[in-house]
């Protein structure tokens, strides 16, 4: 039998039977090895002896991004400076970075269910994986790598960018998986295809990480050179890296690994867990993490939990796709809506091209209003922009449940960037 990187665990309960496990190990092991955790547990009064039950994960105080950069360079630090032979960082757009360290034991571990994300993908040991994801200090290539050879496929660890030696990898040493995010797919399909190299390749599959990219998007990629299938792999660098889950053939959702990490999704303003299928901030609380356990980690990243199992089989919980951050929440005559469920309503119409925008307004009557533009698909310039525009505001309606003005303009109308789109006006305070 091949080897496997699925969990041992072979049922719910054995499964929350090792998370009880590892949720009282960490709890011990950040109370014993951090000050910063044994301070915040004594001021809201929890000895690690309290958790006894996977619901006693309550009484535990939240971890923050404050926390993380609060204790630069070393934050949580709950194993001993001797033991820690790695760091990695995250860049923040505002003040200090955040400074993560690993035990060999966390490497390991990462390495181990990120060789379980390829055995997920379906992959082999004779697939050739062409990793153009950035590698050193910021982003994690090496997590890409290491589960790569760990599951025992070939990696081609080549970075991202040069795209010349890209197409020229994936003619020479024929790579059957690529490894990168949603832009850069979209640009080496449209090179590949702009150099009519398809039938020189070998490509199969693509693997994108760390940028939400829209159905639409992920079709057009599909479509321009054949790709069998897209995988989505989630990850941050608070939580080890990329590689804590990822969707199964089945595509109904990021199986995430529950026998390494607990998630909760909790409401961002009362941080009580959202009703079951509700959308919610994701927290996590680390399982196994020796350097930098996270307890209650406040991620800021908004998903829902998938509580139907998947159609596959596999036990492991399932997510939603990232549908954004928390501090993008629209705040719309009482309903919070997040961008990317904006995109998500707007990838399931045809007749639309991929870029939008939400204009947010107050009006004379005292209530607030959105508008969202749109553009008709690239070749439809023909059609009936008043159609598109009942079409987008009854989804709108059913999906989101509140209304909106929508105006369809032609293709290419709205404006277009090399980097990301502002794509949400708020002047309902000006
Ligand atoms: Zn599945």
């Amino acid at each position: 039998m091949p080897k496997t990187f699925m969990p041992s665990c072979l049922n719910i309960s054995e499964l929350k039977k090792q998370q009880l496990e590892g949720l009282k190990w960490t709890v011990h092991h950040a109370y014993s090895g951090s000050e910063h955790y044994r301070g915040v547990m004594q001021k809201v009064g929890v000895k690690p002896e309290d958790i006894q039950s996977l619901d006693d994960i309550q009484k535990l105080p939240f971890t923050t991004v404050n926390d993380l950069k609060s204790g630069y360079p070393f934050p949580l630090l709950s194993a001993r400076m001797s033991d820690v032979v790695r760091v990695h960082a995250s860049s923040g757009t505002t003040g200090k970075r955040k400074i993560l360290a690993y035990t060999q034991k966390d490497i390991d571990d990462w390495a181990t269910f990120f060789a379980r994300c390829y055995e997920m993908a379906g992959l082999s040991v004779m697939d050739r994986v062409q990793i153009a994801v950035g590698y050193g200090v910021w982003t994690a290539g090496v997590g890409f790598q290491l589960g790569c050879e760990l599951f025992g496929a070939m990696a081609v660890p080549l970075g991202p960018g040069n795209i010349d030696l890209q197409c020229e990898f994936l003619i020479d040493l024929q790579p059957t998986v690529l490894c990168c995010t949603a832009s850069m797919g979209l640009l080496m399909a449209e090179e590949i295809k702009r150099r009519g190299i398809r039938d020189k390749i070998a490509l199969k599959k693509m693997i994108f990480g760390s940028e939400r990219s829209s159905e639409a998007m992920r079709q057009h990629i599909c479509d321009l050179i054949g790709l069998e299938e897209l995988f989505d792999i989630v990850g941050m660098t608070e939580l080890y890296g990329p590689g804590t889950g990822i969707d199964c053939p089945r595509h109904e959702g990021i199986h995430y690994w529950a026998d390494y990490y607990i998630l909760e999704v909790l409401d961002p303003d009362t941080l009580k867990p959202v009703a079951p299928g509700e959308i919610g901030e994701m927290v996590v609380t680390t399982l196994k993490k020796e350097a930098v356990p996270l307890i209650r980690y406040r991620t800021r990243d908004i998903t829902r939990l998938i509580e139907r199992p998947c159609s596959c089989g596999n036990i492991m919980p399932m997510h939603d796709r990232i549908l954004g951050r928390s501090d993008d929440m629209i705040i719309f005559r009482a309903v919070n809506i997040y961008p990317g469920q904006i995109d998500s309503v707007l990838s399931t119409i045809d007749d639309i091209g991929p870029e939008y925008q939400i204009i947010l307004g107050h009006g004379d009557d005292g209530r607030d209003y959105m508008t969202l533009r749109v553009e008709s698909r690239e070749g439809l310039e023909r059609i009936n922009h008043s159609e598109i525009e009942r079409k987008v505001s009854t989804l709108i309606k059913k999906s989101l449940l509140v209304s909106c003005n929508v105006e369809a303009a032609s293709y290419g109308s709205l404006p277009r960037s090399e980097r990301k789109s502002k794509r949400v006006f708020d002047n309902r305070m000006s």
